[in-house]
């Protein structure tokens, strides 16, 4: 094996092979792009370019694509090679300036909501300095954000790096008050915890449902799944690690400081984290390694599930999101301080997220919400979809003491009050964590739990780093004006404590009483995107993104319109899906298996006619079932066909969840329950005992 250090990175257009590469004068010029966001000159960028196009023919590659990351969860690619023909019917490689600023490209398939007519179908992609151009499959992609003519976007890409200039502003006018004026730049950075499942890629072939819609749509609960919790950490079978040994040699090779890896809880399921970046590459780095992911498994002869439920009735797969705001001098903004000023600072970007999360607790719930996602919160270890902060049993006492102006019982001398030296240093151990809540404070980081495994990091981090931007806006605002800093600090950090004090929680997340206590907090529980989506375009919401400046009205209600529509879409896909198992698949083995009993019965009578012929009992629990399933699809498929005939996405929406969610519930307890009554042999897809033990 080739060591970590020798490879990391050597597939990256990084500082290192621009330095080496590049003319002094353009490399400094290219770092103040990427450090500023300022637009590269033209002749500067024809430099770059060249140097690019070098260094990418000279590790393989012939093509190079605008690498984009639509309005859906994955990415998009499109690839030209850097032929361009010369006179004498040969060619040369090309690429030039504009091949890397700026790229045309017919998106007019690509979910828009209705922003872009298809008679101006074109959009353009225009590279995203701060991300590292990379190579891929022998392909040159720089990472790029995608536009409609008139500049509105259309990728998830372009609102994460508005958001981020929104939190530096709003972040810097805060340092500046504490008279810090060495920090540049604020930045939030994020370390995603990436959940997945591992299945052999024959039996994954057998199964329609995981092939058209990422996850079982039937199968009853194997004898054995993860009640003895003996997956968690355990050891990595031969197989897994050989993938995960390559898997990591990948992701190094193009940049992604991939760290820990290990077992989860439920069977066949993994955990990979790598080390926190800037929320933009940490994004564009979570795209390419779910990519890695399936690419990599694949080879190992396994399909990697990223679906946030492939299995029922076992843990879903998220995608944790650890995030915190760090300086460009290297100073986390919530690592709770070694001075009185530091402290105050701390409590006042803690209260800012509170405040942020308490007031779009709504937005960040519709963040994480997704057909698929839905499946998973609220069941088997996963966050409800109750939006409260975990704040640990030391911070929380700090604030009350602060909301009371009473001392701090762990410090014995101090006198409570925002600008005198009282914090602790929070604990960051693992066992002292509460492990149950959305929203974590954990030491030095919120960790976001709700994200699911097969989301992109781009939304649920465009609306927090867009949350706090504001509620640091409104901390500014006050404190700029305050005649006494001090006093107005403290007042801030009370009056937020006092106001949103209901988002914070420390206990038990999933249990009963939180539920009910979550509702006489007023706290909202949207169990589906159904239930949410229509809160993305509310007044206060639309006004906070324009505030903001990361998304327009007319952008916002595009992403609203996709949104609905996915969701349809995929629930119908997964209605279909379960009609073409049971009439293809699972009624005819049921009634060959029954045939084949009452056979058995008939000949029993014949020839053992003193005998009681039990076949007909087990025939008799078939026929009850086969019953059942045939009732159930024919229900489905009436309300599949309902609710293509309803009016728009609104109305498709919430009968999809009323509906045609509960028929294809129906529909599976029946087959599963056939499945257990059958003959294993005959079963026509392998079963959950099959797929979790497979790799
Ligand atoms: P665990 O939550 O399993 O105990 P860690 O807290 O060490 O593990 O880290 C989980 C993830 O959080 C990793 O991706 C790590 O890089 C990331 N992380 C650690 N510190 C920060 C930080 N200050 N900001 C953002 N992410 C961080
Ligand atoms: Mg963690």
């Amino acid at each position: 094996m080739e060591k970590p250090q020798d490879i990391f990175g050597s597939l990256v257009f990084n500082f290192d092979v621009m330095r080496s590469r590049l003319p002094k004068d353009t490399y400094v010029a290219l770092q103040r792009t990427m450090a500023t966001g300022k637009r590269l000159p033209p002749e500067v960028a024809a430099v770059v370019a060249n140097a690019m196009k070098d260094w990418a023919i000279e590790h393989g590659c012939t093509h190079y694509t605008h690498w984009f990351q639509p309005l859906t969860n994955v990415t998009a690619e499109k690839h030209d090679s850097f032929i361009s023909l010369v006179p004498g019917g040969k060619v040369i490689m090309e690429f030039g300036a504009k091949e890397l600023i700026r790229g045309e490209s017919d998106a007019s398939s690509f979910p828009s909501g209705g922003l872009r007519a298809t008679f101006e179908a074109r959009g353009y992609t225009a590279w995203d300095p701060s991300s590292y151009p990379f190579i891929k499959d022998h392909t040159l992609c720089i990472p790029t954000a995608f536009c409609s003519y008139d500049g509105q976007a259309l990728d998830k890409k372009t609102p994460l790096l508005r958001s981020m200039d929104a939190l530096n502003r709003q972040a810097l006018r805060i340092l500046r008050l504490f008279g810090n004026y060495d920090a540049q730049r604020v930045t939030a950075c994020v370390g995603a915890e990436q959940e997945y499942f591992l299945v052999d890629k024959a039996l994954y072939d057998q199964r329609r449902d995981l092939q058209f819609t990422g996850r079982t749509l039937f199968g009853a609960m194997p004898p054995k799944a993860q009640e003895l919790s003996d997956h968690y950490y355990g050891s990595v079978t031969q197989r897994v690690k050989a993938f995960m040994q390559e898997l990591n040699e990948e992701l190094w090779r193009v940049g992604i400081p991939a760290k820990t890896e290990h077992n989860e809880a439920a069977p066949a399921q993994h955990e990979l984290a790598p080390i926190f970046e800037s929320v933009n590459i940490a994004t564009d780095h979570n795209q390419l390694t779910m990519d890695l992911l399936r690419k990599v498994a694949l080879r190992h002869g396994m399909v990697c599930l990223l679906h946030e439920k492939p299995f029922a009735n076992i843990n879903g797969s998220g995608k944790h999101n650890n995030w915190s705001l760090m300086t460009d001098t290297g100073v986390n903004l919530f690592e709770p301080g070694a001075t009185p000023a530091e402290d105050a600072q701390f409590l006042l970007f803690l209260c800012a997220v509170i405040k942020a999360v308490d007031q779009h607790a709504d937005l960040l719930r519709l963040s994480v919400a997704s057909a698929s996602n839905d499946c998973r919160l609220g069941g088997f270890e996963a966050p409800t979809p109750v939006i409260s902060i975990f704040l640990g049993d030391e911070l929380t006492a700090v604030l009350d003491a602060l909301e009371n102006h009473r001392t701090y019982v762990k410090e014995t001398t101090a006198d409570m009050s925002v600008g005198v030296h009282v914090l602790p240093k929070f604990p960051k151990d693992v066992s002292d964590r509460n492990r149950t809540s959305p929203f974590a404070f954990t030491g030095n980081k919120f960790e976001f739990r709700s994200l699911g495994s097969s989301m992109s990091l781009a939304e649920p981090n465009t609306v927090l780093n867009t949350a706090v931007a504001d509620a640091l806006q409104g901390f500014a605002d006050v404190l700029e004006k305050a005649d006494n800093f001090h006093a107005a600090c403290e007042e801030l950090v009370i009056g937020t404590i006092r106001q949103h004090r209901r988002v914070i929680f420390d206990g038990n997340a999933y249990s009963q009483e939180w539920a009910k206590e979550a509702k006489a907090r007023g706290l909202l529980s949207m169990q589906s995107v159904a239930d949410c989506l229509h809160c993305m375009v509310d007044d206060k919401n639309i006004a906070l993104f324009d505030r903001q400046r990361v998304l327009s009205e007319s952008e916002i209600r595009s992403r609203q319109e996709v949104r609905g529509e996915t969701y349809c879409k995929v629930i119908r896909i997964e209605a279909q899906t379960m009609l073409v198992m049971t009439q293809g698949e699972i009624l005819p083995a049921v009634i060959d298996y029954s045939k084949r009993v009452l056979e058995a019965a008939e000949l029993k009578q014949q020839m053992l006619p003193e005998m009681e012929p039990v076949e007909l009992r087990l025939a008799a629990k078939l026929g009850t079932v086969l019953q059942q399933i045939v009732e159930s699809s024919d229900h489905l498929r009436a309300q599949v066909e309902a609710m293509d005939k309803k009016q728009g996405w609104l109305k498709q929406a919430a009968f999809c969840r009323s509906h045609v969610l509960p028929a294809m519930a129906q529909l599976r307890a029946a087959c599963d329950e056939a499945e257990l009554l059958s003959e294993r042999a005959s079963w026509p897809f392998p079963t959950y005992g099959d797929l979790l033990g497979s790799v």
